[in-house]
């Protein structure tokens, strides 16, 4: 491809986006394939000869289209949403465009200097310590995903506590996210215990206590918590100040995954949900959740970030440079040696935006959830099952699983919204999630209506 015909080309699809992004709101949101039969569409074979661009194009629409369930859909209410915005579009194509990697500062050291900025950006604007910054002690840095900057915690934990892994236990709540769990069988650490919830699905700090007494007594060696702000079954909310004082008097690891509701810490009324930072070692938030930055986007903190270098800076000869001790060196805070220029995009967001822009979107995300609390509790069909501190309601059909299993098909199998079901204590509830960018609430209304036509009435 010629850089003129690479000119056409990006214009072209650039134009696709475009028309996409505007025609997204009338696709049906779940796809309705089976499975292989996208697969069925592609060729046996790897083409010997060069196809013209307008074929590729062409596949896109006839194979690839048809096969998505469509997340930048206003009626997405499903999982959490995952961000895009045409800034970070753009952004992302220019980080593949210039095709550099970060390897080391010297690689590029745009790289590594404006992640840095960023990041220190954030921190402010979350209003996370100032110690986090990498100014300070500690520092941000982009991963892939929650679940890798949770791994990372883990190995940094696991490093700091000796050469016993198969003694070591790390701990979290049983609503937690299964990357915590995950993260600690790659890191090697020996046990995990999934500690008991209350009735709104907070770990129970009592209980934290309990069971690293007794691993201590068995003689086992507690090096590690997680706190999670705003569970992804419920966006329940972990004691954080009181599980860190926990892990300040026995010495282990405080990490808190706010992979989803790190960003709403942007409205500083939101931030009571989260005291006791202080008592925090490392902390992740997604910025490709609902801070509009297209996956993939992760934030790790460290309020300290030599036992994380320690763990994991092995430098061979053909990396080291002069003056390396005066810069950051980001492959020593995460498993990769390459890096993408992930940074981009959350700069060109904050930058296209603004900071009160992003705020305005998540108050409007969280009344949007309020509202539809408020419709589903005047209701005598359903019930509402947990607290919605955030942008997610979580609601049953009063008459148990079967009906309210079936409400979630009949929505989803209707194209016009697109929601998820979960589980607690063996029952089936219904997430809406209501944080989906391009959501207003003419869609709310409209979500709201198909629930009230396809439940069936209370016995
Ligand atoms: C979404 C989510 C994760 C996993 O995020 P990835 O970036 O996909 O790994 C982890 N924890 C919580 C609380 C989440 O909501």
């Amino acid at each position: 491809m010629t850089p003129e015909e690479f000119r056409r080309h990006g214009y072209e699809v650039i134009d696709w986006i475009t028309e996409y992004m505007k025609g997204v709101e009338s696709l049906p949101v779940q796809p309705s394939v089976a499975p292989g039969e996208i697969r069925a569409m592609l060729p046996d074979s790897p083409p010997e000869e060069p196809e013209a661009f307008s074929d590729i194009m062409a596949d896109v629409d006839r194979v690839v289209v048809p096969g998505l369930l469509h997340w930048q859909s206003p009626n997405f209410f499903g999982f959490f949403p995952v961000g895009s915005s045409p800034p970070s579009v753009l952004a992302d194509f220019l980080s593949t465009g210039l095709g550099v990697n970060g390897i080391t500062w010297a690689s590029s050291p745009a790289i590594t200097e404006v992640e840095s900025q960023v990041v220190d950006w954030l921190a402010e604007l979350l209003g996370l310590p100032e110690t986090w910054k990498t100014t300070g002690p500690g520092g941000g840095v982009i991963q892939l995903s929650a679940s890798d900057s949770s791994h990372i915690s883990l190995v940094a934990a696991r490093h700091r506590a000796g050469n016993r892994p198969d003694l070591m236990v790390a701990y979290t709540s049983r609503q937690a996210h299964s990357s915590i769990e995950k993260g600690s069988r790659v890191a090697g650490i020996g046990h995990v215990r999934l500690i008991e919830t209350d009735s709104e699905f907070a770990m129970r700090p009592a209980a934290l206590q309990e069971a690293i007494d007794r691993d201590r007594e068995a003689g086992l060696q507690p090096v590690f918590v997680c706190s999670t702000v705003g569970t992804t079954g419920t966006t329940a909310v972990d004691p954080v100040a009181e599980i860190g004082a926990i892990a300040r008097a026995e010495g282990l690891w405080h990490h808190v995954d706010a992979a989803y509701a790190g960003t709403a810490m942007i409205c500083p009324e939101m931030r009571y949900l989260q005291p006791g930072l202080d008592m925090v070692d490392s902390y992740v938030v997604n910025p490709h959740k609902w801070m509009l930055v297209s996956f993939d986007c992760s934030v790790l903190y460290v309020a300290d970030r030599e036992p994380l270098i320690e763990a994991l800076d092995i430098t061979p000869s053909y990396l080291r440079a002069a003056g390396d001790d005066e810069v950051i060196m980001y492959r020593n805070w995460h498993v990769s040696l390459g890096r993408r220029f992930r940074a981009l995009k959350l700069w060109f967001v904050l930058r296209s935006y603004g900071a009160e822009t992003i705020r305005g979107l998540i108050r409007k995300h969280i009344g949007f959830a309020n509202d539809l609390a408020a419709r589903l509790k005047a209701d005598a069909r359903f019930e509402v099952i947990a607290p919605h501190p955030l942008a997610l309601v979580c609601f049953r059909h009063v008459d148990g699983n079967e009906p309210t299993q079936a409400l979630a098909h009949a929505i989803n199998d209707s194209g016009k919204a697109y929601l998820t079901s979960a589980t607690a204590d063996d029952r089936w509830f219904i997430r809406v999630s209501t944080s989906q960018a391009n959501t207003e609430q003419q869609h709310i209304d409209q979500l709201w209506a198909l629930m009230d036509e396809l439940a069936p009435p209370a016995d």
